[in-house]
C-alpha cells in the first residue's frame, strides 16, 4: 500500500523529516525528473519535510487526467446535487481534520495557530456554500422575438482549472478556487506555493475518502517558475485562477493569453486606513492594529497606509504604540501568541530593505524597524511591528506592497483630500473608513477604488461576498454567486417549434 503523503522517509537527529510526492490522476507519484525540495519551519529555520519537485512533465500528466476526468461519466453523469453532495462530504471532513491542517500550515509558514485554525474551521463553509450551489445554477428562457423558436441557455463548466496559491492562507484560498470550481463541474490542477505544499498535500485523503473520482483533483508541487508557469502555458488548461503578487500576476495572464484561457487574478494591496475625527477611536485602533499587525502583515488586505485626520493624529499614534509594543511575539504554535515570525527569509529582507528606504526617504521610524534580541525569537525569522510617521504619499514604503508588519502613517485634513490621497496608488483591494457620520461612511465608500470597503470594521471576509481587486490589484472576483460566473460559460440553444424549415433560395 502507497502511503503517499503520510510516508516518513527517514529520521535526521529527532526529527522526522516527511516525504511528500505529486497527486496526479488518484495516484501519488514521484516528480518525472526525481528530484524533491526541502520545506522550512520559519520559527526553527530547519527542514521538516521533503516535497517532489514537479516540472513541466508532471504538469503536463496532471492537466491530462484532468482533462480526461472532466470527459469521463464519473464526474460528467455526476448530477449537480450530487456534485454539491461531495462537496458537502468534504466539508464535513475537513470540520473533523481542522486541527491538524492548522498545525501543518502553521509549521510551513509561521502564521499564529489561533489564525491557521480560525482559517481551517471556516473552510467547511466554502464547501457547504457552494454545495449548496451545485444545483442552483440554471439557465434562462429568452423570450425572442421570433415566435417559431424557443431559445434557452445552458450554463456549463469550462473543463480544466488550473488553480495557482501563495504561501500566506495555503488552504483557504485554494477553497476559494476549488469549491466554486467543483461545483460548477470542472475538474482542478492546483499548485501550491512551494512553500507551503504539504497542508493541500494532506488534504488529499480527504477529498478521496469524500469520494470524488480520480483525476477531478490534482496536486502539482513545484517551483512557481516552473511547474506554475507550465501550468499558465498548457493547452488543456481552461481557466487560471491565481492568486500572488502583481509581477507574477501578470506573467501568468500573458501566458494564459496565448492559448486564450480564462484568468482571474487576486493581487496585492497598499490598503488605506482611514480615521476621521468623530471615530470610536478604541474601534479604530482595534481595526488599525488587526489591519496591519494580524498575520505580520503578511495578507494582500493589510491596512499598511494609514490616514489619520490631523486632529487626532497624536493621539491615535500614542495608542498605536502603546498596543504595539505590548503584542506577545513567540512561538506560533502557542494559543497565547499573538504575532509569529515571518514566513520566509527573502520575505523577512525585504521587510528590512523598506525600513532603510523608508529613513531614506525622510519618514520617521517611531517604533519596531528592527528584529527582536530575545533569547528565544533569535532563531526564527521575527520582526518588531514597525511604525513610520511623516509618510508623504508619494514616498515608496506608502506605495509599494511591503507584506510585512510596517505601518505608514500619513495625515489629513478634510474628505476631500483624504480621498484623493487614498486613491492614488497603483492598488485597489481593500480600505476602511472609521467615523460615525453615517452620510460621510457612505459617501466616503463610494468614491474609494477598492473592491472591498470596510466600514468600522476591517479584514472581515465571507464565503458568501465578493472578494477581488480594482486596478492593480486584479480582476475577477472570487466568494459569493459572482465567482460562479468565473467558472462557467453559457451555451445558447436554439429549437424550431412551427416544424418547417424555408427553403433559402426561394423567396418570401
Ligand atoms: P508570488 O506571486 O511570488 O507567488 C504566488 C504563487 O505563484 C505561488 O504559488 C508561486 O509559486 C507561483 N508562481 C511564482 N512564479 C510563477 C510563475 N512565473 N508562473 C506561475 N506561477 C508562479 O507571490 P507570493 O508568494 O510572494 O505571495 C504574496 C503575494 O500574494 C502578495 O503580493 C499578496 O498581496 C498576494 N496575495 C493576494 C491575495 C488576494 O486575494 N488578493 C491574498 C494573498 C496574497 P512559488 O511560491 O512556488 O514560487
Amino acid at each position: 500500500m502507497d502511503l503517499g503523503a503520510f510516508a516518513p522517509l527517514w529520521f535526521m537527529g529527532m526529527t522526522e523529516i516527511k516525504k511528500y510526492k505529486l497527486y496526479i490522476n488518484g495516484q501519488w507519484e514521484e516528480a518525472a525528473s526525481g528530484k524533491t525540495f526541502g520545506t522550512i519551519n520559519p520559527y526553527t529555520g530547519e527542514v521538516w519535510a521533503e516535497i517532489a519537485e514537479g516540472d513541466e512533465e508532471d504538469v503536463d500528466r496532471a492537466v491530462r487526467a484532468a482533462r480526461k476526468a472532466f470527459e469521463s461519466p464519473d464526474w460528467k453523469r455526476l448530477t449537480p446535487t450530487e456534485r454539491g453532495n461531495l462537496l458537502r462530504k468534504l466539508g464535513d471532513l475537513v470540520k473533523d481534520h481542522a486541527e491538524r491542517l492548522a498545525q501543518i500550515e502553521t509549521r510551513d509558514n509561521g502564521k499564529l495557530i489561533r489564525e491557521m485554525l480560525i482559517q481551517t474551521r471556516l473552510i467547511p463553509q466554502w464547501c457547504y456554500y457552494y454545495a449548496g450551489w451545485a444545483d442552483k445554477i440554471m439557465g434562462e428562457v429568452i423570450p425572442l422575438e421570433k415566435p417559431n423558436i424557443f431559445n434557452y441557455t445552458l450554463r456549463e463548466p469550462l473543463g480544466v482549472v488550473g488553480a495557482i496559491v501563495p504561501w500566506n492562507s495555503p488552504l483557504l484560498l485554494t477553497f476559494w478556487k476549488m469549491a466554486p470550481a467543483l461545483a460548477t463541474g470542472n475538474t482542478i490542477v492546483i499548485k501550491p506555493s512551494e512553500h507551503t505544499s504539504a497542508s493541500l498535500l494532506e488534504l488529499v485523503p480527504l477529498i478521496e475518502q469524500a469520494g470524488f473520482p480520480p483525476g477531478v483533483v490534482n496536486v502539482v508541487t513545484g517551483y512557481g517558475e516552473t511547474a506554475g508557469a507550465a501550468l499558465t502555458r498548457h493547452h488543456l488548461v481552461n481557466k487560471i485562477a491565481f492568486t500572488g503578487g502583481v509581477e507574477t500576476g501578470k506573467l501568468v495572464a500573458k501566458n494564459a493569453a496565448n492559448h486564450l484561457a480564462r484568468v482571474s487574478l487576486e493581487l496585492g494591496g497598499k490598503s488605506p486606513n482611514i480615521v476621521f475625527p468623530d471615530a470610536n477611536l478604541d474601534n479604530a485602533v482595534n481595526g488599525i492594529i488587526a489591519g496591519i499587525f494580524a498575520a505580520s502583515g503578511q495578507t494582500c488586505i493589510a491596512g499598511s497606509r494609514l490616514f489619520l485626520h490631523e486632529k487626532i493624529h497624536q493621539e491615535v499614534l500614542e495608542r498605536l504604540i502603546d498596543k504595539a509594543s505590548k503584542i506577545k511575539m513567540g512561538d506560533p504554535s502557542k494559543m497565547e501568541t499573538e504575532m509569529g515570525p515571518i514566513a520566509l527569509k527573502e520575505q523577512l529582507d525585504k521587510i528590512k530593505k523598506y525600513v532603510e528606504i523608508g529613513l531614506q526617504e525622510g519618514a520617521k521610524l517611531v517604533y519596531g524597524g528592527e528584529q527582536p534580541t530575545e533569547p528565544e525569537l533569535r532563531k526564527g525569522w521575527f520582526f518588531k511591528p514597525t511604525i513610520f510617521t511623516g509618510v508623504q504619499n508619494h514616498m515608496r514604503i506608502a506605495q509599494e506592497e511591503i507584506f510585512g508588519p510596517v505601518l505608514s502613517v500619513l495625515t489629513f485634513r478634510d474628505e476631500e483630500e483624504v480621498i484623493r490621497l487614498a486613491n492614488d496608488t497603483p492598488y485597489g483591494l481593500g480600505a476602511g473608513i472609521w467615523t460615525q457620520d453615517i452620510q460621510r461612511a457612505h459617501r466616503v465608500a463610494r468614491e474609494i477604488q477598492a473592491g472591498t470597503v470596510w466600514i468600522n470594521t476591517y479584514r472581515n471576509i465571507s464565503f458568501a461576498s465578493p472578494f477581488g481587486g480594482y486596478k492593480n490589484s486584479g480582476y475577477g472576483r472570487e466568494n459569493g454567486p459572482e465567482v460562479l460566473r468565473e467558472y462557467t460559460q453559457v451555451k445558447s440553444v436554439w429549437v424550431e417549434l412551427s416544424g418547417t424549415v424555408p427553403d433559402p433560395f426561394v423567396m418570401r
